[in-house]
């Protein structure tokens, strides 16, 4: 495993995008297959929110933020501002992510998130 982290490819934007959609449940455990190493390991979070809270297209916002999604297995990521879904608050309070581990590339967020999840779940 490679402990350099990469943007997504041009090429494979639409995959990357269509696996988190295509998830279910809004969570930090992504359930698709990686689209560039095709194993299980995506994950996903959003930060940084900055309210207010907005609807937009009749879907419920939190507010403007930041979200990071990345494959703990090959190490490709992306990271971006977005509108956050109104649905993560319940699965983002109890994740021990402080503000200062939030970088460009999702270095200690991933680390934190490992952790978090090799605990369980609540
Ligand atoms: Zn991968």
């Amino acid at each position: 495993m490679s402990a350099e982290w990469q943007s997504v490819p041009t090429s494979m934007w639409k995959a990357w995008s269509d696996a988190f959609d295509q998830s279910g449940n809004l969570s930090v455990e992504v359930l698709s297959l990686c689209p560039l190493c095709n194993q299980k390991g995506l994950r996903r979070y959003y930060g940084a929110t900055k309210g207010p809270f907005i609807s937009w297209k009749g879907k419920d916002y939190l507010g403007k933020g930041s979200f990071w999604e990345w494959c703990n297995h090959c190490h490709t990521y992306e990271h971006g501002s977005c509108l956050i879904p109104v649905s993560w608050v319940d699965c983002a309070p109890s994740l021990p992510i402080k503000e200062h581990n939030l970088t460009h590339t999702p270095n200690r967020l991933a680390a934190a998130i490992e952790a978090w999840l090799e605990q369980g779940l609540p």
